[in-house]
């Protein structure tokens, strides 16, 4: 049954198909059949995390699917509080279950859907549910390849003329992030304490960041290992993605700016990332692959694919200030802007040798657009906080406040429907009091 549904995964992709779960067919939602993303999630009637996949306002249980015979798959793979055993079992595998997943919730397909005895059990509100870190992550890098956001930078911090280095246009920079402090969404973020370096003072001091930022990101997750010593090729390096989650690179700026030189972001990055639950199949992300951006010069050989390897997907950012019932949205772009593709990233990333590993997660980098409105990060609209945000409520942010919500929303706009992500979020509490 695997192998010819997995020879087909191209039609659960058809933009026709309809669900009979009727809240995925709402043009707005971001959860349609043509989607069908992977996360952990538990409930009230059961509080062990095990694998989902979202559809409309619901959870499909895989482990329920399974231990009644309605998947090729045994349900110990899905009663995991990570994705990491299905990821393992290879591509194959992740494209069958999709096609087999499409067709079980396909409008005019009554084999779950007029089981109600199984439908009751295996279909989960979300309002019900409780959503965990998708996967166990074992390593995790961050890219930055996004050209207007390291001219922007590059702009303020060294010389508008010379904004990027020689380097930026030859690698696509990156460097080893931290694994133990990545959240998922809906987690608190701390207000992280650390040396900072006041502009009048000739020593540093030990206190809370006062230039608490976001980073808008896209992250990908590999779903296929490479060995110890083997360099992916960048024409098969998509082969090695699972899929992609919206990702927050939450930034201390002021410690960044005095730890940074000479081996880059430690503290200001480290005290958490946070990502969204739902991991979108890069086969679900397929009919919106685009064009890159041209590069100039030509990368070098180790760096070269053919074809188009860039994916159309809408971004926003949402701040929620304390009390407020309504977000903001302060910043709209899209993930096609990016220089460096993730192809390239991992091409780069494995050109010595070093090997990747099933669930390890790669961050694009900020992702800012050409105009003022479209930046990726409170650094660039503000301009280092030189040009504070004034909001609908009177009031205005150079940097975020505690409090505040932050919230990053991302879909891929099809025909009459839309590949989505849901939301990536978390509130700032105060710092932690120093010594
Ligand atoms: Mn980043």
């Amino acid at each position: 049954m695997n192998g010819s549904n997995a020879d087909n995964w191209q039609a659960a992709n058809d933009p026709n198909l309809k669900s009979w779960v009727e809240s995925a067919n709402v043009p707005e939602c971001d959860f349609p059949i043509q989607n069908l993303p992977f996360g952990i999630f538990s409930d009230r009637s059961n509080a062990a995390p095990r694998v989902g996949v979202a559809i409309g306002d619901s959870i499909l249980d895989l482990a329920v699917l399974a231990k009644e015979g309605l998947l090729a798959q045994n349900a110990a793979l899905f009663e995991s509080i990570s994705l990491n055993a299905f990821i393992a079992t290879g591509r194959a595998q992740w494209r069958g279950l999709r096609a087999r997943l499409s067709a079980l919730l396909e409008a005019n397909n009554a084999e779950l859907r007029d089981n109600a005895a199984i439908r009751k059990r295996a279909l989960i509100a979300k309002t019900d549910a409780r959503l965990h870190l998708p996967v166990e992550i074992p390593g995790y890098t961050d890219f930055y390849s996004s050209k207007e956001h390291a001219i922007n930078v590059g702009s303020m911090f060294r010389d508008p003329k010379n904004a990027l280095l020689p380097n930026w246009l030859e690698i696509p920079i990156g460097y080893n992030g931290r694994a133990s402090s990545i959240v998922v969404s809906g987690t608190p973020v701390t207000r992280p304490n650390g040396q900072i370096k006041l502009p009048d003072n000739e020593r540093p001091i030990f206190g809370a960041s006062r230039k608490l930022d976001i980073e808008l990101e896209m992250g990908f997750i590999i779903g296929a290992p490479s060995s110890l010593g083997d360099a992916l090729a960048c024409e098969r390096a998509e082969q090695h993605i699972f899929g992609m989650v919206l990702l927050n690179d939450w930034s201390a700026r002021d410690i960044q700016q005095w730890e940074y030189v000479p081996l880059g972001p430690f503290n200001s990055k480290g005290f958490a990332t946070t990502i969204s639950p739902w991991i979108v199949t890069l086969d679900a992300l397929e009919p919106f692959r685009c064009e890159q951006p041209e590069q100039n010069p030509q990368p070098l050989s180790y760096l070269r694919h053919a074809g188009r390897h860039a994916f159309d997907i809408h971004l926003e950012v949402g701040l929620r200030g304390d009390g407020e019932s309504e977000a903001q949205t302060i910043s709209r772009t899209n993930f096609r802007h990016m220089y460096w593709t993730m192809a390239q990233q991992l091409a780069h990333h494995t050109c010595g040798g070093c090997n990747v590993r099933v669930g390890d997660l790669m961050g694009s980098g900020t992702i800012s657009g050409p105009t003022p409105d479209s930046c990726g990060s409170l650094l660039e609209s503000t301009w280092n906080g030189q040009r504070p945000l004034q909001l609908q409520s009177g009031q205005t942010r150079s940097f975020i406040e505690d409090g505040d919500e932050l919230i990053l929303r991302g879909w891929c706009q099809g025909d009459g429907y839309r590949v989505g992500f849901g939301s990536c979020a978390g509130k700032v509490l105060p710092a932690r009091a120093t010594v």
